[in-house]
């Protein structure tokens, strides 16, 4: 039986694994953190080629996946509804999609607590090091291990992911905990305010235990805000001096950087949004990051999901893209094309998908770059719009 080890035990390496055990390949995931990735994560958005996948594995994808919408409406600064149009889509929270993955393989398929420092490999096979010191080998070692990843570094010589110039402040306030002033436009629809500089978009996810009951579902928001990469620096710098490159854990975040934002928040945000900030108890931000990797294999190592290609949110095309990778390439080592075939079809989509991404957020550059104008309707119909629709990816998509 073929062996492959799988680096990082995300969305992208659940969806590798689970796919190459169906296609008779011993998987071992290993992953650096030692806790339960279900107790992070917000609100995430979802494409119907990702319930492909899921289906495919037999996993349920019914009503319970997440919250139904059936319209999109955008606020003037004044609070007004100044737009509104038909939304089909069903966002839904991290959480429940990585649960519903990690429940589905066994314990013995997974280890945490590992982090891989190094990686060597040859005719014979591919040999992982971790920082503890264990050594684990395989026929194939996937990089599942997100925008930083190190199989990218250790096997592919990089590159580095590209900061685009600006954050999303994120931040999920319980539905019930939603001010009255918030509740006739943001409960129920997809909300959003869009200036020629920000965007600011809401959506309703499960609640904690993927509760899809009215008045237990959370109002997640996301505030993309332009921030030059001097302020990104300091945000990313504790209160203890020290530097987080790849990322704060939100109650690292400075006090006096969550209370900059806050005011900034009441400057610039209409009155229902103003409120739900306020109402939110940990905001938390993320840099927006591209990544195009030219090579998605070499020798015994292939990379999938976010270590391959970082596709700025405004697509919403994240765990899309680390489910059909994860087919692909299992897909390709079923069939006679091996690596190269898989290498085929994940290049031109991740690359399509991560241009049609800068794209879409060009105008929130510092300074801004042609692209779509920084208007409501125009960002409206393109934030989280059918992947089909998006140039180039038609061909790749299942039907
Ligand atoms: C805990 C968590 C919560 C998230 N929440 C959201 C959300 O709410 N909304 C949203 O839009 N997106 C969220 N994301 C990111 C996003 O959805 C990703 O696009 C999606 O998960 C697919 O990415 P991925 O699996 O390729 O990479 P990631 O999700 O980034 O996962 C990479 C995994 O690799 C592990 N790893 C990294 N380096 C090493 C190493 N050296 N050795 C071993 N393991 C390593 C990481 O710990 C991580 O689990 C979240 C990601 C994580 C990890």
């Amino acid at each position: 039986m073929p062996s492959a080890l799988i680096i990082g035990g995300s969305i992208a390496g659940l969806f590798t694994a689970l796919l190459l055990r169906q296609a008779g390949w011993q998987v071992l995931v290993a992953e650096r953190s030692p806790g339960d990735l279900a107790s992070r994560g917000a609100g995430v958005g979802t494409h119907p080629e990702q319930f492909v996948v899921m289906r495919r594995l037999g996993l349920p994808v019914d009503e319970a996946i997440g919250v139904h919408f059936t319209e999109r409406l955008c606020l003037a600064q004044d609070g007004q509804v100044i737009a509104r149009l038909p939304f089909e889509k069903v966002q839904t929270a991290w959480a429940l999609l990585y649960r519903k993955l990690r429940e589905a393989l066994p314990d013995d398929c997974h280890r945490d607590g590992l982090r891989l420092v190094g990686l060597d490999q040859d005719a014979a096979g591919v040999t992982a090091q971790f920082a503890d010191g264990t050594r684990l080998s395989a026929d194939l070692l996937i990089g599942a291990d997100g925008v930083h990843s190190t199989v990218r570094r250790l096997a592919f010589g990089g590159p580095d992911p590209t900061y685009a110039g600006y954050v999303a402040w994120r931040g999920v306030v319980p539905e019930a905990a939603v001010p009255a002033i918030a509740r006739p436009e943001l409960v129920g629809p997809f909300g959003f305010f869009v200036t020629a500089r920000e965007t600011m978009l809401s959506y309703l996810q499960p609640g904690p235990g993927d509760d899809l009951r009215v008045g237990q579902r959370g109002l997640n928001w996301v505030w993309y805000h332009p921030t030059s990469p001097t302020q990104l620096q300091a945000l990313l710098t504790d209160a203890g001096g020290r530097h987080h490159p790849q990322g704060i854990a939100p109650p690292a975040i400075r006090p006096a950087a969550i209370a900059a934002f806050r005011a900034e928040a009441e400057a610039i945000l209409p009155p229902q949004y103003r409120a739900l900030v306020a109402a939110t108890a940990q905001p938390f931000f993320q840099p927006i990051l591209d990544l195009d990797s030219p090579a998605v294999t070499t020798g015994r190592v292939a990379l999938v999901g976010d270590a391959a290609h970082m596709a700025r949110p405004h697509v919403a095309a994240g765990i899309a893209k680390a489910a059909l990778g994860a087919m692909w390439l299992a897909d390709a080592l079923a069939g006679t094309g091996g690596l190269a075939a898989y290498a085929a079809r994940a290049l031109p989509f991740g690359a399509a998908l991560v241009a049609r991404a800068r794209w879409v957020g060009a105008f929130l550059e510092d300074p801004p770059r042609p692209g779509l104008a920084g208007e409501p309707v125009p960002v409206m119909l393109n934030t989280g719009s059918p992947l089909g629709e998006i140039p180039g990816l038609a061909p790749f998509l299942p039907a």
